[in-house]
């Protein structure tokens, strides 16, 4: 099979590798019908963080080639949507909501899913089988699910956005982009996008902002009090994971809000007296997708929600290259790949 392969920072090439077999009797093999490159490959992509030769690639949906003996809920020829942590939905943490902790969790960046196939752990706990074959227009979508629309969801929920609450979004990603829908989804009166992009404005408010603050740090803090009578928000997500994102959240955030954090996060550092002060509620990390994965499927079989818009280049995996590149430098805000 074809797998994208990162040999070292900036050097991405897709190769010919083994083809993914079954391991545990829990497992099983699916055939990607499309797979994508995330915001946090290009941390390693851009040297932040250490890489050699790693197989890439955490998002995946596809067709169920092959099951182990033990898998009961999944079977042969079902189109799946997994999430970036396989899990056992089980356990004691699955089963209080928090897949991304499950005690026999395995993280999918390390198989690699910018692939052809993949073996996926834990399949009966970590896929869900959508209704039938998709039509071929939601398999972005369902791609989303994955991973950047589950965790806008987790954001979202994590910040406490709702009904009567004014909801900012600090990064304008993909991540953030559909923290933005998720909000709306869970029924927020307000929602402030920083953005300076004029696409991503333009998605921003298509998935239900209804401010856009083109500054940043303490200057776009001082816009969000404009706008909130000089309270804040009520939730604030933060989908950056800088230390200027962080403070960004955390100042825009009125006195007993909250923040939902899932931007990955790069040497953020809290100083105590601040958030002392602060009197915000801090909640985030990885995203447990999976347990937001049924919901999110069925509003996007029912097309209520369509995050797949987040794809704004589509290439062939064997491109996958050059789909890093538009990410790095930005001319791409998610690249959906195609097996
Ligand atoms: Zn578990």
């Amino acid at each position: 099979m074809r797998q994208a392969v990162m040999h070292a920072p900036g050097d991405v090439r897709v190769e010919d590798r083994e083809d993914p077999v079954i391991i545990e009797p829990t497992d099983a093999i699916i055939r990607l019908s499309a797979t994508c490159i995330c915001g946090s490959d290009l941390w390693p992509y851009r040297g932040a963080e250490p890489v050699e030769h790693q197989v890439m690639g955490h998002e995946y949906v596809g067709v169920v080639e092959a099951i182990g003996d033990e898998v009961r809920t999944i079977e042969v020829g079902d189109f799946v949507v997994g999430s970036f942590w396989a899990s056992d939905n089980t356990c004691e943490i699955c089963r209080a909501g928090y897949q991304a902790y499950c005690v026999h969790r395995v993280l999918m960046g390390t198989i690699g899913t910018q692939s052809e196939l993949a073996r996926i752990p834990l399949a009966d706990g970590t896929l869900v089988a959508t209704p039938g074959m998709p039509e071929p227009d939601l398999i972005p979508s369902l791609m989303a699910a994955s991973d950047v629309l589950g965790t806008g969801w987790f954001a979202a929920v994590a910040a406490e956005a709702g009904p009567g609450k004014t909801v900012a979004v600090v990064g304008d990603g993909a991540v953030g982009l559909l923290g933005i829908l998720a909000a709306k989804q869970l029924g927020a009166e307000r929602i402030i996008a920083f953005s300076r992009h004029a696409d991503r404005q333009t998605l921003a408010r298509e998935f239900g902002a209804t401010d856009i603050v083109e500054e940043r740090g303490e200057n776009g803090v001082a816009k969000v009090k404009e706008l909130t009578d000089g309270l804040g928000a009520h939730s604030v997500i933060e989908a950056v994971g800088t230390q200027e994102a962080m403070m960004q959240a955390i100042h825009s955030t009125r006195p007993g809000g909250h923040v939902g954090f899932v931007g990955v996060s790069h040497d953020v550092a809290i100083p105590g007296d601040e958030l002392f002060m602060a009197g915000v509620h801090l909640h985030g990390g990885p995203a447990p997708v999976r347990q937001y994965l049924p919901e999110l499927i069925k509003l996007i079989w029912d097309r209520a929600i369509d995050p797949g818009k987040v794809f704004d280049l589509t290439l062939p995996l064997d491109r996958a290259a050059e789909g890093y590149q538009a990410m790095d430098q930005r001319t791409a805000t998610k690249v959906l790949l195609l097996p």
